[in-house]
């Protein structure tokens, strides 16, 4: 935990002193080195790129900045902080709502607008004060469009997971939410990865950036552990094709398993087999929570059930889920109601549960990127956790094509259980 914080205090960045006492209240003593980098700029309004591994405090960089610099006895929208999922929004809202808490009066105000929950309760949340609103783009556009979230009076513009916003799906939305703020603004932009393309993007939306790159040699995690566990082996999948194993498997199980189209029959077989050991797995490591990734939605919310019919209660998180009930998953997950969340990769960014330290891939993810976010759900703010990933051998030389491609450390065969009671 030593590489974790700086030497410096949070006194040190000139913050104030109120500030300084809310972050203590909340547990923060001393800046991490991304904070020990980025407030001191952010704080007198310059804009930023920064980048720092998973868990290092991203999100109270943005938090303190736009506290510190927003003026509270107005009464307008000042600060903007755009996430890519609705888990996120929540989350970084949380963080800013405890910090504003512990400030004296008149203290600034947060909301956090999603989709998923009815746009009238949005609405009422805009026409009380309301100095600084997290949300995703999709709900921002449409209370924009609405003329109920006024963009006038915004000079912080907070992009947290750039890559993620300013990726395909999220571009449009971005951007147009974007070109209506006004001219002078402060634009901070977050993320653990950027790729050439997402500097060039970022280009355009900033004046000046300063730069705060902290990992550019490697976002691989010191206190996180890489493992890997071969199922279907190169020859045996040949055999096991059409031989009846999955029918066998599947009776041995109680239930079968949906599978996606077209997928070839020994997937059925494989499939259960990953799940005969991730039973075992989570019987054998004395895990305290733990974070279970399918590729697919229909895999991973049969797989809660049947962790929860094996004596693990799982939640299940997917966007195909009401937002109520992502935000109960989320609650008994934080709240330690629950030691295991399935998820699809809705969750594999960004989501801050301290106390997972395990996440297990039941299916390789298709990006490097992805699986690098993924192993980031453990090892928060430099806690030790483990990530173990099923795969095939073919998935296997992907893997380390991931891993090398990220320069995200090492991957290694999963040891005897036993060997992973450090956790
Ligand atoms: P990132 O966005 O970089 O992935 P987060 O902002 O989600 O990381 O922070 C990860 C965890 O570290 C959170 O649980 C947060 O409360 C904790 N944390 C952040 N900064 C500090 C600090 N200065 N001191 C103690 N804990 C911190
Ligand atoms: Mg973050």
């Amino acid at each position: 935990v030593s590489d974790v914080y700086t030497e410096k205090s949070f006194q040190d960045l000139a913050l104030s002193p109120a500030m300084t006492a809310a972050l203590a209240a909340c547990g923060f003593e001393r800046p991490s080195p991304v904070q020990e980098a980025a407030i001191p700029l952010g704080r007198v309004g310059s804009d930023l790129i920064i980048q720092a591994k998973s868990g290092t405090g991203k999100t109270a960089v943005f938090a303190i900045i736009c506290l510190e610099r927003l003026k509270p006895e107005a009464t307008t929208l000042q600060a903007l902080i755009v996430s890519p999922t609705r888990e996120i929004a929540i989350q970084s809202e949380q963080v800013i709502s405890r910090l504003a808490a512990g400030l004296p009066e008149p203290r600034a105000s947060s909301a956090v607008f999603i989709g998923g929950l009815p746009t009238i309760d949005d609405e009422k949340r805009l026409r009380r004060v309301c100095h600084i609103a997290v949300g995703t783009p999709g709900r921002l556009c449409q209370l924009i469009q609405a003329g109920s979230l006024r963009t006038e009076n915004i000079t912080m513009f907070v992009l947290d997971e750039a890559d993620a916003l300013l990726g395909e799906s999220l571009y449009a939305d971005v951007t147009w939410i974007y070109d209506l703020l006004p001219r002078r603004k402060q634009v901070m932009a977050l993320s653990a990865t950027y790729t050439p393309a997402l500097l060039e993007d970022l280009e355009p939306l900033m004046k000046r950036p300063q730069r705060v790159m902290l990992c550019e040699e490697s976002v691989a995690l010191h206190a996180v552990s890489q493992f890997y566990c071969l199922f279907g082996a190169a020859d045996a999948v040949g055999e096991q094709a059409g031989s009846g194993l999955e029918g066998q498997v599947q009776a041995a199980q109680g239930s079968s398993a949906p599978l996606a189209e077209g997928s070839a029959e020994s997937a059925a077989a494989i499939f259960q087999a990953k799940v005969g050991r991730l039973v075992e797995l989570l019987a054998a490591v004395p895990f305290h929570q733990a974070a279970v990734f399918c590729n697919q939605k229909p895999q991973a919310e049969w797989l809660a059930r049947k962790l929860s019919a094996a004596g693990f209660p799982a939640a299940y998180l997917a966007a195909d889920r009401t937002q109520t009930d992502r935000i109960e998953a989320m609650d008994a997950v934080r709240g330690f109601k629950l030691r295991v969340i399935v998820s699809t990769d809705v969750m594999a960014r960004g989501v801050d549960l301290a106390r997972v330290n395990l996440v297990i891939n039941l299916d390789l993810p298709h990006a490097a990127s992805t699986y690098m976010h993924r192993v980031g759900r453990t090892g928060r703010f430099g806690s030790r956790g483990i990530c173990i990933s099923f795969v095939t051998p073919s998935e296997l030389a992907e893997l380390n094509k991931y891993v090398e491609q990220a320069q995200g450390g090492t991957v290694q065969p999963l040891p005897p259980s036993s060997q992973l009671m450090h956790l």
